[in-house]
């Protein structure tokens, strides 16, 4: 008998095209995954309004995303991919958890934390206090037994699991309707930004995966590398210069000579970033090739888009059903 899948669910804000961090801190793991467990993608456009309440872009936005999606290699045959607005079920689930966890604890999220430290307080709305409720409600919808995120995503996953107990404790059925999800770290960290911050399109320290080869080599020429090494002849430290550890991801079979080269002042910061954006052209030409197929091709997009929201619908409608008649409320 086949064993039945795990069910992964992971998503995006919908930021339009995606980068090299998007890359490879979160789609090569999707992709990998997607064969041995049952993958639901969302495209988080509710959680989008958190940040920046102007929805005007979120359409594009998302079409662009699920394009670089598409590109990546998630197939969508296995893993439905669909937007959270679409599925109101995500709605009411929020609303039902929010009876069920206390706005003392959600005040104790670390990433809460951080927000009244970077956002004026008057820019503080309820969606930052409610982000992980909202959260919950989209993994436990579809009964998400993991959850593939970054190590500062980790508080969120753990008030998921405690509304999962709290919701199953309360309201008690045969067997628990809900899972109480593993949140599993992506292998590769997020790749740092071209100026050495966190990558981000907003900041402008990315290269896109949809970036044609020129502009790639131009971008790179731009990337901080060791400020000790200023001339080719001086001796560098690899191991804090971002080209390197990009070196690292799209270079493995030089990476060693580069690191020696670059330690003997044999070889020069210019060299070493057009060789490094070589590499990354080299890398992306499929993905650009995918994209340029789907992007003439919108009516198979939009196709895509709305079967993977009917089976996300049809698999929240089921979860719901079960929920109210365990509420007695059905
Ligand atoms: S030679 Fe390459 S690895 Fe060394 S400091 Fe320059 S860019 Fe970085």
């Amino acid at each position: 008998m086949e064993r039945k899948k795990k069910v992964i669910l992971s998503g995006m804000r919908p930021t339009g095209k995606l980068h090299l961090g998007h890359l490879t801190g979160a789609l090569e793991s999707w992709v990998a995954l997607q064969g041995e467990f049952q993958n639901y993608h969302l495209i988080a456009d509710y959680h989008a309004l958190t940040t920046n309440p102007d929805s005007s872009f979120l359409y594009q936005n998302s079409i662009d995303m699920l394009i670089d999606w598409l590109a990546a290699g998630i197939d969508p045959k296995i893993s439905p991919m669909f937007r959270q607005s679409q599925i109101k079920e995500h709605s009411e689930l929020h609303l039902i958890f929010s009876m069920l966890i206390t706005t003392a604890r959600l005040e104790r999220n670390p990433t809460l934390k951080e927000q009244v430290r970077d956002l004026a307080m008057e820019s503080l709305v309820y969606g930052h206090l409610g982000y992980p409720v909202l959260q919950a409600a989209d993994i436990l919808l579809y009964k998400g037994e993991v959850v593939p995120v970054g190590e500062d995503q980790l508080p969120h996953i753990e008030i998921t699991r405690e509304i999962s107990r709290r919701f199953n404790a309360q309201y008690p059925v045969r067997v628990p309707i809900f899972p109480e999800p593993e949140g599993r770290i992506t292998k590769f960290a997020r790749l740092t930004g071209l100026d050495g911050k966190r990558m981000s399109k907003s900041i402008g320290n990315t290269i896109l995966l949809s970036d044609a080869p020129d502009a790639i080599m131009k971008k790179m020429k731009t990337a901080v590398t060791d400020p000790q090494k200023i001339r080719k002849g001086d001796p560098g430290h690899p191991d804090i210069c971002l080209v390197f550890s990009y070196h690292t991801k799209f270079n493995p079979a030089e990476v060693e000579a580069i690191r020696a080269d670059c330690q003997a002042g044999k070889l020069g910061c210019v060299d070493c970033k057009t060789r490094c954006a070589q590499r990354i052209i080299e890398a992306l030409e499929p993905h650009r090739e995918k994209r340029a197929y789907f992007e003439s091709h919108m009516d198979e997009v939009h196709s895509i888009l709305d079967n993977g929201e009917q089976r996300a619908k049809q698999k929240a409608a089921e979860t719901m059903n079960e929920v109210h008649a365990a509420m007695n409320m059905g």
